[in-house]
């Protein structure tokens, strides 16, 4: 367990040691062997220091503690001393002992004992490391010390007493439940040690006799601090009796995982000795320190050491994971825990506070000083007015070739505005938004809420069937729509295109902060979408904060590019708006061909672009390349967890980037970090205006700095709730236990950083992204589980290169056909909008589940792994047979990593999603090939997709042009249907 290698004793080189030296010192050496030095330095007439630097193979605690007694007795009383010392046990004949003892078997009931303990489970302890853990394991360590005063170890030993504990006991359980707070973790291992002389007989015995019992314990959530200390209590008399065994060999008997960053099984220890209790040098006072370390063999060791000064605390720790605040921090916690044990023993194990005063203080208040007063709370509509009563002649809005002024914008909103009260419009009545991108589009949501509405934003791609179901769930009686629209309802549909009516009616003078301004529908886990409901205050605050930071003026131009139905489109069509900005509306050919959408950026000189992590992919594979061919551009990019390569791509072209982060229920962003430069994840924070964060356990508690819970929201963005979903909006919403209003659980995983930065960690439930849309997998689910002759589905998301890929894993009786394929990917387009289509469904006869009888995703993971990566089985790669074939692969290849294929595998063969290949196109385009991302869904392959481009190449002038854009309408296939296929 001790490695030799790592730890050779001629590094062992003390701190003390150097700091002697240092002062100039010559040491009186009193003896070097390869595993003990020692020294003696005289610092002057009354003060000595006796250094013994010893490898733990040839010493350890009791032995130290017996060396130091009999090198007293010595002292004391003269060389006569010697004789009179107990008998030594020569360690060979320990060791020879100790070895017949194992080959006659005594220890295997022992061995028999841990091993029944830790078969089927071998809990990792996953401390909230400061420092990704490096692959290798490295030893590199130091030594936090600190003191409890006589006072606590007083307590703590009334404590004991009361519950019939050793001191011992009672500090092992406490630190039991510091590391369960820390990490969040029922089931924590820490090692402890015996020593063999104590069942020696009173022989002494010098070396290394160390026994190390893995301690697993599990904490209990109903237990108390007293019930926690009793189990703490019953297990180790348990663990002594079986202490006597090989922790090596029990190791090699245990079906553990190694890893090499790693020491197996215990990874954090816990010691409580006395040092020189009984070592006496007559006529001196002596003072007894350990040095600290500079090498762990553990990532934590805490080694207690117990004098009438109270307790002295050594912790060990490895310093490529650490830092020495973390740890001092960390025992500000213990001791704060300590207290409240002894104050409180009847506390629960999970309730009882780790958190000092002051560190609450830093979590709740500190972390989230975010107030700002932006005066009276006013609607965003009556802000635009004033705007434009302001600045009539600026340019509001372009979009497709048209413009208005602000005059023109005002005027179409207020004529609409009175046109729906006109036809029966109620205060706070929702109306849908249904209509391609356009100059109404933005028209109208002023004008629905001018009126006293809140808009319902569609997009008219979905399909018909989830339309209806959003407008049938919200009620809605009214639809704006253009002259064509391209969808079916009961509810009345109006053209707001072409010449409106004019009206008479008087619009609300002034709306209340609470009305609603919009209600926006999100996946939902039960199968059907859920409506977010978003009142005027929380939408102003964000557009107020945003407007100061990232920042956005009169002299900025914004280009929106996001489709309406996801709630971040509102930000970049309102705050233009409210700060006399220009707003560009990208149309939907625009948004989906990176060559146009890079076209029109430089044509409008754009200064500020939000975008999802994947729409940003796109723009640097069209070409973006520097910040001269654009303007200084000002990058929001959000939706989704801004990956560090992404970034530094983002960074090269924009000094301004910002990672913008928040739930549809917090009201589009809840922070917008700026970023620099710099290696690892990205981190978000702080809150925007009036916002703040929370880490939060399962049952709303605070936790630690560094501890992974929860992340949430509390603040002015909290939505009114789930649109008609009471019960659900309990759940989500729940009363701040920090301060006034209510909290949004996100459901993200996440942890503070000492510098109050968050870290996002991945999800506690089953939503995830693709493209910054939000799905629920679960909804997925849901309409899988509709077909008749379906009886469970299972929804997985995989990555695949910079992608992610869903999974459908079907049980069903019905025969695995490729015709049965197709009806469930039918019944799937039906509802589902084109990114939520699994790329993959495989039916089963089964499902694989886990003993309680729950689906084991694990087990589908891992049947789903290499599905759609691969291309077909059997296919011949076909090697490029020109030039622009091999120009074409290349493309390809670098979009659809880590695959193998020629030009007769189909896209959708290889598991390509439609990202995939709007990067593929938009990379085409920027190297001169004019093909558009409909090519490709229809040619599918590189030989048909160069054979039919080989014309137009022809008559291509010259390599580098800007892409043709093609002519008549340019439809994107909504689902790669060509994508289903059978795996077996
Ligand atoms: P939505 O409601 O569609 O805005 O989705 C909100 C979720 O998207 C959040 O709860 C996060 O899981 C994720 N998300 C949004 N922005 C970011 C970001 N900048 N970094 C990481 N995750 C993000
Ligand atoms: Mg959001």
């Amino acid at each position: 367990f001790h490695d030799l290698r790592a730890t050779p004793a001629a590094e062992q080189q003390t701190t003390l040691a150097a700091r002697i030296a240092a002062e100039g010192r010559t040491p009186f050496d009193l003896g070097n062997g390869p595993l003990v030095r020692t020294a003696c330095f005289v610092l002057s007439d009354r003060e000595t220091v006796l250094l013994l630097t010893a490898h733990h193979i040839v010493l350890d605690g009791w032995s130290a503690n017996q060396l130091l007694e009999e090198v007293g007795e010595i002292y004391s009383k003269g060389a006569g001393a010697l004789t009179a010392l107990a008998p030594l046990l020569p360690f060979s004949s320990f060791a020879v002992r100790e070895n017949r003892r194992r080959e006659a078997g005594e220890f295997a009931d022992n061995e028999r004992f841990w091993i029944d303990k830790f078969t089927g489970r071998s809990p990792r302890l996953e401390l909230p490391t400061d420092r990704p853990r490096p692959a290798a394991k490295s030893y590199s360590g130091a030594t936090f010390e600190t003191d409890l005063g006589p006072e606590l170890m007083a307590g703590l030993k009334q404590l004991s007493a009361r519950h019939g504990c050793s001191l011992y006991v009672t500090l092992l359980s406490s630190f039991q439940l510091l590391l369960h707070r820390l990490a969040q973790q029922e089931n924590v291992v820490v090692g402890i040690s015996t020593a063999a002389q104590s069942l020696l007989d009173g022989a002494s015995l010098v070396g290394h006799a160390v026994s190390f019992l893995p301690m697993l314990s599990e904490i209990t959530a109903a237990d108390t601090v007293a019930d926690h200390m009793k189990r703490t209590r019953a297990a180790l008399l348990d663990a002594q009796d079986h202490q006597e065994f090989t922790f090596g060999s029990l190791l090699r008997k245990l079906p553990l995982t190694r890893e090499s960053g790693r020491t197996p099984l215990i990874e954090v220890q816990f010691n409580l000795e006395k040092v020189g209790a009984n070592v006496r040098f007559d006529g001196l006072r002596a003072d007894i320190r350990t040095n600290p370390k500079q090498f762990v063999n553990t990532d934590l060791f805490l080694n207690v050491i117990e004098s009438a000064a109270g307790l002295h605390l050594a912790c060990d720790y490895n310093t490529q994971l650490f830092d020495g605040t973390t740890i001092s921090r960390w025992l500000d916690h213990w001791a704060e825990l300590l207290r409240n044990e002894v104050a409180d023993p009847a506390a629960g194990v999970t309730a009882i506070s780790v958190l000092t005063a002051p560190q609450r203080t830093q979590l709740i208040t500190d972390l989230n000083r975010t107030a700002i007063d932006f005066g009276v709370s006013e609607a965003f509509p009556a802000i635009v007015l004033r705007q434009a009563a302001a600045t009539p002649s600026r340019v509001a809005i372009e979009c497709g070739g048209r413009q208005w002024t602000y005059a023109e914008l005002a005027e179409y909103a207020t004529t609409l505005a009175r046109r729906l009260l006109a036809e029966g419009l109620l205060p706070g009545g929702l109306i849908a938004i249904c209509i391609e991108r356009s100059l109404e589009m933005v028209g109208a949501m002023l004008a629905v809420t001018l009126a006293g509405g809140a808009y319902v934003p569609l997009d008219p791609r979905h399909p018909r069937e989830r339309l209806a179901g959003i407008i049938a769930d919200a009620g809605i009686a009214l639809l704006l729509t253009g002259r064509d629209p391209s969808i079916t309802t009961e509810a009345r549909l109006l053209n707001i295109t072409g010449p409106q009516p004019r009206g008479t009616a008087a619009l609300p003078e002034r709306l209340a902060p609470d009305a609603l301004a919009y209600v926006i529908y999100t996946s939902g886990s039960t199968g059907t979408p859920k409506g977010v409901a978003i009142e005027h205050a929380a939408l102003s605050n964000l557009l107020r904060s945003m407007a100061r930071e990232p920042g956005l003026t009169a002299d900025d131009t914004l280009v929106a590019v996001t489709t309406l139905s996801f709630d971040i489109a509102a930000l970049e069509l309102l705050l233009p708006l409210t700060v006399g900005a220009r707003l560009v509306v990208a149309t939907d050919e625009q948004v989906t061909n990176g060559g146009l959408l890079l076209r029109l950026l430089e044509d409008t000189r754009a200064t500020v672009l939000q975008a999802t992590p994947g729409a940003w992919r796109i723009l640097l594979d069209a070409g973006w390349a520097s910040t001269a061919s654009v303007a200084p551009l000002k990058v929001l990019c959000g939706g989704e967890a801004l990956p560090r390569d992404l970034a530094d791509q983002l960074l090269a072209r924009s000094p301004d980037v910002w990672n913008v982060y928040g739930p549809t229920e917090t009201t589009i962003w809840s922070s917008a970090t700026r970023v620099a430069a710099g290696t690892g994840p990205l981190r978000i924070g702080p809150p925007i205006a009036n916002t703040q964060f929370y880490v939060l356990d399962a049952a709303q508690r605070l936790l630690p700095l560094g501890a992974v819970g929860e992340l949430c929201i509390g603040g002015a963005g909290l939505a009114r709730g789930y649109w008609q979903r009471t019960e659900l909006t309990a759940e989500k919403f729940v009363p701040n236990p920090f301060g006034s209003g209510r909290l949004y659980r996100t459901g993200d995983l996440a942890r503070t950083h000492a510098d109050g930065t968050v870290e996002l960690l991945g999800r506690s439930d089953f939503q995830v992204k693709i493209r910054g849309y939000r799905i629920e997998l679960g909804e997925i689910e849901a309409v899988l589980a509709g077909h008749a002759v379906v009886r469970e589905a299972i929804v997985l998301d995989r990555r695949s290169g910079a992608n992610t890929v869903l999974v459908a894993f079907v049980d069903t009786p019905s025969e695995a056909t490729a015709e049965f394929v197709a009806e469930l990917h039918a019944l799937l387009t039906r509802s589902l909008p084109a990114y939520m289509l699994p790329q993959t469904i495989l039916p089963l006869r089964s499902l694989p589940r886990l003993p309680n009888g729950k689906v084991d995703r694990n087990a589908l993971r891992k049947l789903g792994d290499g599905m759609g990566e691969a291309p077909a089985p059997k296919q011949p790669i076909t090697p490029p047979a020109n030039e622009p074939e091999r120009q074409m692969l290349g493309i390809w290849q670098d979009i659809l990593q880590g695959k193998e294929f020629g030009t007769t595998q189909s896209i959708f063969e290889l598991g390509a999603d439609s990202l995939a290949i709007f990067r593929i196109a938009a990379r085409a385009q920027r190297d001169g090939i004019a093909i558009k991302a409909t090519d490709i869904f229809e040619r599918r392959t590189i030989a048909a997709l160069c054979a039919a481009a080989a014309p137009q190449e022809a008559a291509k002038s010259q390599k580098g042009t800007a892409p043709v854009p093609t002519k008549g309408p340019q439809r994107i296939a909504a689902a790669p249907r060509a994508g289903y296929r059978l795996v077996q």
